[in-house]
């Protein structure tokens, strides 16, 4: 698995979210779900065009940093790529004497990176936060919204956005 498809994502996402996210109900919160596989989280002052980090050393527990001043919606993204990271790592056989580090430049994150590390933290994330088939269960609601779907996922309008597009869902 060179690269996590939206398939693969979404599998890998369910399994994290089944196992430890305890509030089972929708906003997902990934900074909960970090805490409990064991990562520190805090807020920290980085530069402005970072958007978050996660780092490991050797023999330490991971740490992921959020950009202080950043948005809860977009928190909750960075958190959750920073997360994708971290579960492909282990996904593929990370062992605790190899360090970890992970600094994510805003664009970086973009929808427009290349990079099949950056690409599959951002699947990881679109799938951790809205999973397919809620997605398209909440898309087939009545009165339906990008707006509706923002709230309800906790995402900002341009992620969900983003999402719909990428499962080629169109609101009715
Ligand atoms: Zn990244």
């Amino acid at each position: 698995m060179a690269m996590l498809t939206n398939d693969d994502a979404d599998v890998l996402a369910t399994k994290v979210r089944e196992t430890y996210w305890r509030g089972r109900s929708f906003p997902v919160d990934p900074i909960s779900v970090g805490r409990a596989m064991g990562i520190r989280i805090v807020d920290a002052e980085l530069p402005d065009d970072v958007a978050g980090a996660l780092l490991k050393k050797v023999g330490q527990d991971p740490i992921i940093m959020l950009h202080g001043d950043d948005s809860p919606s977009r928190k909750r993204f960075t958190c959750s790529h920073e997360l994708g990271h971290y579960v492909y790592r282990l996904e593929r056989g990370h062992f605790d004497d190899q360090a970890i580090d992970y600094v994510d430049y805003r664009n970086d994150m973009s929808r427009q990176g290349t990079d099949p590390e950056e690409v599959s933290a951002n699947r990881f994330a679109a799938a951790f936060l809205m999973p397919i088939a809620k997605v398209k269960e909440m898309a087939e609601k009545k009165n339906a919204s990008i707006y509706s779907l923002a709230e309800f996922f906790g995402v900002s309008l341009s992620a969900i956005r983003y999402r719909l597009d990428d499962l080629q869902i169109t609101l009715k």
